[in-house]
């Protein structure tokens, strides 16, 4: 582990890797942003302004497929049409990445620049994983041919700024929650990053992950809302997102009653084998404890060879002890779900007293739940060096 603490993360960029982004820094905070309207808000809002409505799917097809970041350059629009929307004022506003911190291992870590609620600027964390984490294994997802230098890539993505949930072993918990991202901000960490790595859909194969900070479930609205831009408008599979949840019921319940064609795959972070111990590191047990959460985890309607991910961060001596491997096992095959089990070695963070279980303790739990008959993976750890990795993501420089 790269132990350097985080005043000494290096600021390896500043400036946006597309030019056309450039002159842009402040573009989500000044004028009337298109980015975030899907494409039925934006012909509305053409119709306003006197224009035919199925210039909104012009603007949705160069917002969201072209990823033109800039309304004169969209030139499917005549030229008149976009002097004038730039003349009123209104810009495409997606968020930009200000800074970027690279791994060693490949992974990147963006810190991409939204308004704040008092006009400071606030930031979303997404993280780039250029080989993945192992975290899809076994989930259902299917295996595509290898393209550019990766063979597959994952995003992880923030739904909050901070997160008001205090599991007491996450960095972000330490933050509090300082503020929802919009619909467009969590659509636009991914459009971002496709720009920067150079991402074809339809082609490459990469896999978002809400599971960076936040509680996806606790902004639902702009969760789901950002789930539709990206299907809808930006071409992506919901198969091939996984939202991650500490265990929000109401949100749980309200996500399977989603259709399935907009439908993330689901984690639920367990962490713990039973309500004695999540509540102990997890204070959101007390209000739902576990059997609360499995019940409306079955509300779910799962489809062919998917299956429920069970996130378990391993504390040593805490959660990592043979006894709860053999728990967790029991817990899984009762709940009679189509599941998984994702096992994280705990990523140290400063100022929290947990220690990183020992690796042969990971094996053993792992091999525990296999031969309890529960597909168990463990995920690599990703940026570590860069605060990237599970639980650490935290704003450490200011963007
Ligand atoms: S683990 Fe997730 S839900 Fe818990 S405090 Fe951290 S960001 Fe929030």
């Amino acid at each position: 582990m790269d132990s350097r603490p985080v005043d000494q993360l290096v600021r390896l960029e500043a400036a946006p890797a597309d030019s056309s982004q450039g002159a842009s820094e402040d573009r989500a905070s000044v004028g009337q942003a298109l980015f975030g309207l899907d494409g039925e808000a934006l012909a509305a809002c053409m119709a306003r302004a006197g224009e035919p409505a199925w210039r909104g799917r012009q603007l949705a097809e160069a917002l969201y497929r072209q990823r033109i970041s800039d309304v004169s350059a969209i030139t499917t629009l005549p030229q008149a049409l976009r002097q004038r929307l730039v003349g009123e004022g209104w810009q495409v506003g997606r968020p930009a990445i200000t800074q970027v911190f690279q791994s060693q291992d490949g992974t990147e870590r963006y810190l991409v620049r939204v308004g704040g609620a008092d006009g400071a600027a606030q930031a979303g964390e997404p993280v780039w994983m250029p080989e993945g984490d192992d975290g899809e294994a076994g989930d259902g997802s299917d295996a595509e041919a290898a393209v550019k230098e990766y063979t597959r890539a994952t995003i992880c993505l923030s739904s909050q700024v901070g997160c008001a949930v205090n599991c007491h072993f996450c960095l972000t918990a330490k933050l509090g929650l300082q503020r929802n991202l919009t619909a467009g901000e969590i659509a636009g960490q991914v459009l971002e990053v496709f720009e920067r790595q150079g991402v074809e859909v339809g082609r490459d194969r990469v896999n978002l992950v809400f599971m960076g900070m936040g509680e996806p479930f606790l902004n639902y609205a702009n969760f789901m809302g950002a789930v539709r831009l990206l299907v809808r408008e930006a071409g992506l599979s919901p198969q091939r997102m996984t939202v991650s949840t500490s265990g929000i019921v109401p949100g749980i319940e309200q996500f399977a009653a989603e259709p399935a064609e907009l439908r993330p795959k689901l984690a639920i972070s367990l962490n713990a084998p039973n309500d004695a111990i999540r509540g102990e590191i997890m204070p959101i047990n007390h209000k739902w404890p576990i059997e609360a959460v499995m019940d409306a985890v079955r509300q779910v309607r799962l489809r062919p060879r998917e299956r429920i991910t069970f996130e378990y961060v391993l504390l040593g001596g805490v959660t990592d002890q043979p006894a709860h491997a053999a728990e967790v096992a029991r817990l899984v095959r009762r709940t009679g779900l189509a599941a998984k089990v994702n096992l994280i070695a705990w990523n140290p963070g400063p100022g929290i007293a947990y220690a990183t279980p020992r690796p042969e303790a990971v094996e053993a739990f792992r091999k525990t739940l296999a031969d309890g008959g529960i597909p168990a993976y463990v995920r690599k750890p990703r940026g570590r060096d860069i605060y990237a990795a599970c639980g650490q993501l935290k704003r450490t420089v200011e963007g």
